[in-house]
């Protein structure tokens, strides 16, 4: 029996639209179905403050979006995409005023770290030197890596926790604190097993790519993405809330861009009880609570080598950030948590009336918590940039509350659509030789709790659309 699409996508966030263009890209018929007013999940820019204040809602500084195997080869660049790299990739300020910036350029990076110096390039210069080879497995399934001596190395320093790695490495607190940096972006207690992955992979990006942002704002990014794939033919549909996969037209195959939680709420699925078991033990990570600002002039932090970096990890000793990062799941938050700063206007004069600036920030808090966490940021910010609440001209705070309101992904404000720890990352949302394949023929997962896991990457997305076409369109691969 002919039916009306070869594949129907459930959700458009950065998954959901590249598994479309991957469907699409191959001559199917798809369409995409959104529960929200517009495209785009956690990539989407607002006016959340003041008129003419463009804030990234959710993601907001993008080196996966570039360095993603599978969004490098599309022509985003004919749809208005324009990339900006700040001077530094990212910065970590001190409480003496002074910072490290983490150049594109690993010497000059290595040379602000003293005795560490010769200990960073050994930790990270074997991984960027076999990047390519690394980064295609590591955006990839989980499987036999294409790179088995490469993989094996990387693991043996990602495998065990920041902690670990940090103290082996480096002597100096303030080097060990500019790695913590970056592996806190695993939104897992530093003394867990693999958290050192997330800042080996962070950083070694950053020297690969620098840590790029899309002009204008991330939605554009998503923008040109929906450009494409309509040009391809790809037809999205707004406002349609799937509750029950018989409301949607016939297709041979359904890709759910949700987590296991959202899935397990769809009606007219056929999946085996042991199946809906395991997809209920799924574990969601921690939260976040998230800030933005308008203001008067650029953060005014002390460092200069903050001033040129659009992000800014904040962190004041070894001891904070791992308490800060255990707090968390401890539910013991600290008042001086680990801060995720972006500032985009200094280098990008298009998100901000003339002469005004905006600012981004979030930290780690337990799934679902609800404290208002505004001082305590605020806070943390001015311990870097002395005068910055005299700059705030409006503000605007989202719990995990708010977050999940704003696209329903964002489970109790979980981030990257679920825990990402040795249990999760490679294996998610199951174990299973294709985590995208459910026990139902037609439906694939193609979120972020399938691997590669978070981030504007759309790998999940990819992959998932190759399980796909492998299983009913076989002829197209
Ligand atoms: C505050 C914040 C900061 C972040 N910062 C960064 C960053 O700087 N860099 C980075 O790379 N990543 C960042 N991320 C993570 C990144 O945004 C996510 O990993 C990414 O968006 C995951 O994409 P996705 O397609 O899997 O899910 P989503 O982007 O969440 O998209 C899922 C889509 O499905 C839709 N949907 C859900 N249920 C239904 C339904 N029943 N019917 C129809 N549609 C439905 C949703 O509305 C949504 O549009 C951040 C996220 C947040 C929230």
């Amino acid at each position: 029996m002919s039916k009306k699409y070869d594949a129907i996508i459930i959700g458009c966030g950065s998954n959901g639209i590249a598994a479309a263009i991957r469907l699409q890209q191959k001559g199917l018929k798809t369409a995409i179905f959104e529960q929200a007013a517009v495209p785009g999940g956690a990539t989407k820019t607002k006016e959340l403050t003041l008129p003419g204040f463009k804030h990234d809602v959710g993601s907001a500084i993008m080196p996966l979006g570039l360095a993603s195997p599978f969004f490098r080869n599309l022509p985003l660049q004919q749809y208005g995409l324009e990339w900006v790299f700040p001077e530094v990739a990212y910065a970590h300020p001190f409480d003496d005023g002074t910072a490290y910036a983490c150049y594109k350029d690993i010497q000059a990076t290595a040379a602000q770290l003293g005795e560490d110096q010769d200990a960073y390039l050994n930790l990270i210069n074997p991984l960027l030197e076999n990047w390519d080879k690394l980064n295609e497995d590591l955006l990839g399934p989980l499987g036999i890596p294409d790179h088995p001596l490469q993989f094996m190395k990387f693991g043996l320093k990602a495998l065990p926790s920041a902690k670990m790695i940090a103290d082996k490495y480096f002597k100096n607190e303030k080097t060990k604190m500019f790695f913590y940096g970056s592996a806190a972006h695993s939104t897992l207690p530093l003394n867990t097993l693999i958290s050192a992955s997330f800042g080996l992979v962070l950083t070694t990006s950053a020297h690969k790519y620098n840590w790029p942002f899309p002009k204008g704002g991330a939605g554009n990014f998503f923008d040109a993405l929906v450009q494409h794939y309509k040009s391809l033919g790809g037809e999205i549909y707004c406002d349609q809330l799937v509750n029950d996969i018989r409301d949607l037209p016939n297709a041979y195959s359904y890709l759910f861009d949700l987590t296991p939680k959202q899935l397990l709420k769809i009606k007219g699925l056929n999946f085996n009880s042991l199946y809906r078991k395991r997809l209920e033990a799924y574990k969601y990570g921690a939260g976040v609570f998230k800030m933005d600002w308008a203001l008067s002039e650029p953060i005014p932090f002390t460092s200069e080598k903050c001033r040129k970096a659009a992000t800014i990890h904040l962190g004041f000793s070894q001891k904070e950030i791992e308490e800060s990062e255990k707090g968390i799941h401890d539910k013991k938050m600290t008042d001086t948590p680990y801060v995720l700063v972006a500032q985009h206007t200094p280098f990008d004069s298009t998100r901000a009336p003339e002469g005004k600036h905006t600012a981004w920030a979030y930290i780690h808090v337990p799934n679902g918590d609800t404290t208002d966490y505004t001082e305590i940021i605020e806070n943390q910010i001015e311990r870097a940039a002395p005068g910055f609440k005299d700059t705030i001209l409006e503000r605007s705070a989202m719990n995990t509350v708010a977050l999940e309101q704003f696209d329903p992904n964002l489970v109790g404000g979980d981030i990257n659509g679920g825990r990402q720890d040795i249990t999760q990352l490679f294996t998610r949302p199951v174990a299973k030789i294709s985590p995208y394949a459910t026990p139902d023929p037609r439906v694939y997962i193609c979120s972020s709790s399938t691997p590669p896991g978070g981030g504007v990457h759309g790998m999940c997305g990819f992959h998932a659309a190759q399980k796909a076409l492998k299983d009913h369109f076989s002829e197209l691969l």
